[in-house]
């Protein structure tokens, strides 16, 4: 059975599209047939993560409109062929769609895809109703701020209150050394308050804002990055591995400690 799961947050800004671009992209990368929905209409940018944006010609509410067929407003990711976009539409009216038209939509991919992933727009209104309409399941970012915190908790309960029960936190933009410094909250002082399973912690990575600039995801990266080994993680936890969180705060591995782990394992 397709999974339809959510992105979301309270805040805007804490990085769900950048979540949903990289988990999509790591889950394709796993042959899963995946779909990114784009359902933050008027400010589309799920395209432009993914370096697509030349290849829209028709967006979801040309679908839902009947102005063409739901397949000619997907468009192929032109390195995974497993994994797939549908922009929404940049310059309609927010409220061009409701929420039972995007259940609809999306029910009608969750039977050609195994994973839809809907990147939910910032805030609360009427463009959140029509992203969690046909949500299953939802994961919800949050960078380690109080305020980002705070609205996250608030959408648990929203998404509690429509029928959403399986919820994953994802906590993005961590940096070691200011928790270490008591700067900033530390993932148990964010899954404390949240009381939500943790399914993934993010470091605060500048190549994540590079890749973003590029329209290629991080997880595509030749050169390995925690971050992007953090997203490939949380793919693997959503299908049911277990899989230990990365530890941030020692020093990435470098080149000597790759040897020593060669020479442990191959040679001594
Ligand atoms: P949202 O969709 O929640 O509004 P975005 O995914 O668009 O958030 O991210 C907002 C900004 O934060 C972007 O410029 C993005 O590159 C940056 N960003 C997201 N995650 C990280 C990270 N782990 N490290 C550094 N920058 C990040
Ligand atoms: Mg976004």
């Amino acid at each position: 059975m397709s999974r339809i799961i959510v992105v979301t947050s309270g805040k805007g800004g804490v990085g769900k599209t950048t979540t949903t671009a990289n988990l999509g992209m790591a889950l394709a990368q796993r042959k899963r047939k995946v779909i990114l929905v784009d359902a933050d209409f008027g400010l589309r940018n799920l395209d432009l993560l993914l370096g697509l944006e030349n290849r829209v010609v028709y967006t979801a509410v040309e679908a839902i409109a009947g102005e063409c067929r739901l397949d000619q407003a997907i468009v192929r990711d032109k390195r995974q062929n497993s994994l797939a976009l549908l922009p929404a539409a940049q310059n309609r009216m927010k409220d061009a769609v409701t929420p039972a038209q995007m259940r609809q939509l999306v029910m009608a991919l969750a039977k050609k895809f195994d994973y839809v992933l809907v990147d939910c727009p910032a805030g609360i209104e009427q463009g959140f109703q029509n992203a969690i309409a046909a949500a299953r399941e939802a994961l919800i970012v949050t960078t380690p701020e109080i305020a980002a915190v705070r609205d996250a908790d608030r959408v648990v309960g929203l998404l509690e209150a429509n029928g959403v029960r399986k919820v994953g936190l994802i906590i993005n933009r961590i940096r070691p050394e200011m928790v270490e410094a008591n700067d900033m909250m530390s993932v148990e002082d964010v899954q404390e308050l949240l009381a939500v399973p943790l399914m993934g912690v993010i470091p605060d990575d500048e190549r994540v804002i590079v890749s973003t600039n590029r329209g290629e995801p991080l997880v595509l990266s030749e050169e390995p990055s925690r971050a992007g080994q953090a997203y490939s993680n949380i793919a693997r936890r959503l299908e049911g591995e277990t899989v230990e969180f990365l530890d941030l705060s020692l020093p990435p591995k470098g080149i000597f400690s790759r040897l020593r782990t060669l020479l442990n394992t191959r040679i001594i």
